[in-house]
């Protein structure tokens, strides 16, 4: 079985590895053309989205990846990896670069200054049994989302201060909708605003080895 990569330029790299092997698959570092060219997924984790668009060039690590994203491969980006996903990016700097796998708008830092971390409970879509501990740190949420993305996830009450520092949302406590969005499924790629890796609790991470497993069976949406 081949293995599940994680990209190992930046972020909370071995956090994930334990969690993809809890999950019962096999995890390796990602960090060269020929170590992508291996990998069956490929989870982006979290860290500074800036400082990986950066290394992704400087690694010449961009394209390749982004070959294989456009080529189908299954993958999960969690924080700064989300961001890494989006088509667009608010609040970047002006030289960041995301490669465009999801059609959905991400805002960086969304949640504020007041609130740079936090844990709550959360229901995802897809995942069974009890709630889910989400835990965020300067975490984006999701302000669009493009044809064929489904919502798994919103943040019911975004925490005191969030939804007054986020800028420009004009929206109460929790935002529009039951919430601001905090996961997203599109096709083969997943992405969530939080840290599952951060915690125990493999379930994410099981239901990105499922996504692996089943990649042949194509797009869902
Ligand atoms: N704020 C970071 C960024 O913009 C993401 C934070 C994280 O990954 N924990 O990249």
């Amino acid at each position: 079985v081949p293995p599940i990569g994680v990209l190992a330029l930046q972020g909370d790299v071995v956090d994930h590895m334990r969690a993809l092997e809890a999950a019962g698959a096999r995890a390796v570092p990602v960090r060269r053309a020929s170590e992508l060219d291996a990998v069956a997924g490929l989870v982006i984790p979290g860290g500074e989205s800036t400082t990986m668009s950066k290394l992704l060039e400087i690694f010449d690590l961009f394209e390749p990846v982004k070959k294989r994203l456009d080529a189908g491969l299954p993958v999960f980006g969690s924080c700064a990896g989300m961001i890494m996903l989006a088509d667009e990016v608010l609040d970047g700097r002006p030289d960041q670069r995301s490669f465009g796998a999801i059609p959905m708008t991400v805002r960086r830092n969304a949640f504020g200054r007041q609130v740079d971390s936090f844990e709550t409970e959360i229901a995802i879509d897809g995942i069974a049994g009890d709630p889910f501990r989400a835990v965020f740190i300067r975490a984006p949420w999701v302000e669009r989302v493009g044809e064929g993305v489904r919502v798994l996830a919103r943040v019911a009450g975004a925490p005191d201060g969030a939804a007054a520092s986020a800028s420009g949302s004009g929206a109460g406590s929790g935002g529009e909708q039951g919430g601001r969005i905090v996961a997203v499924r599109a096709g083969a790629c997943l992405a969530t605003s939080f840290h599952p890796e951060v915690t125990s609790d493999a379930r994410v991470h099981e239901y990105f080895v499922d996504m692996v497993r089943g990649a042949d069976a194509g797009p869902v949406e």
